[in-house]
């Protein structure tokens, strides 16, 4: 990352509100695991959206530890969470977490790949007003296309990580794996943007967050 931009990050993580106690533990776990989690500035960012939306049900592709899952859930305790994981190990840890730190049982952990899942709940018919798209970034497209068959009219469709460290701009030339997610990852944003559907803004928090409105 630019040294800019890498300050400017660090500046927002440090006048962050301080984390509940059960954030904290999470954030740390994710770190001394190295699990993929939300950065905390970008998290902050989609629980506000959360609270000005106030979303009836929310759908989360990705899963991991449930630290995303359970921010939104504190974020508006009265909306239903389907949130959706295939890694057994996260699965367990998920399922811990949510155990302990839910207020309800509002989150409902759906263990299988989200490409198996996601048509299943197209099949039954389900919609959201909220879709957090958190997962392999090489599927996103696969992961939009499905959430906008999950869509009900007030729908926005958050997608994490679409900035990649700053891959997506094929100027970093130092880490090839990196390098073919950013290249994926750019194809993802362009078709986004120029999606006839959606309207979506990318801001540029944590990772980079698109945010798409349906048109
Ligand atoms: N949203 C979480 C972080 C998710 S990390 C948070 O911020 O707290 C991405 C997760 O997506 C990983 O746990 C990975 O196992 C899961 N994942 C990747 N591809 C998936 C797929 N096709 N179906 C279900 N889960 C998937
Ligand atoms: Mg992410």
């Amino acid at each position: 990352m630019n040294d800019n931009l890498k300050i400017i990050q660090e500046y927002l993580n440090q006048i962050l509100p301080e984390q509940a106690l059960w954030e904290k533990e999470l954030i740390a776990y994710a770190k001394d695991n190295h699990v993929p989690i939300i950065e905390p500035i970008s998290m902050n960012f989609i629980t506000n959206l959360i609270k000005l939306v106030k979303p009836k049900n929310i759908l989360e592709v990705g899963t991991a530890i449930g630290y995303s899952a359970l921010s939104m859930h504190h974020a508006y305790p009265e909306a239903k969470i389907t949130t959706l994981e295939r890694d057994p190990e996260m699965i367990l840890k998920a399922k811990e977490n949510i155990a302990n730190y839910s207020l309800n049982n509002h989150i409902n952990l759906i263990s299988e790949d989200a490409l198996i899942s996601l048509p299943k709940l197209i099949n039954q018919k389900e919609t959201y007003d909220f879709i957090f798209i958190d997962a392999a970034k090489g599927q996103y497209k696969n992961f939009f296309e499905y959430a906008m068959k999950l869509q009900n009219n007030s729908g926005v469709i958050l997608t994490d990580n679409v900035l990649f460290k700053g891959y997506v701009t094929g100027k970093l030339t130092d880490h090839k794996r990196f390098q073919k997610l950013g290249e994926k990852i750019n194809t993802y944003n362009r078709w986004l943007m120029e999606n006839e559907k959606y309207d979506t803004s990318i801001i540029p928090v944590g990772d980079g967050i698109a945010f798409s409105i349906k048109k």
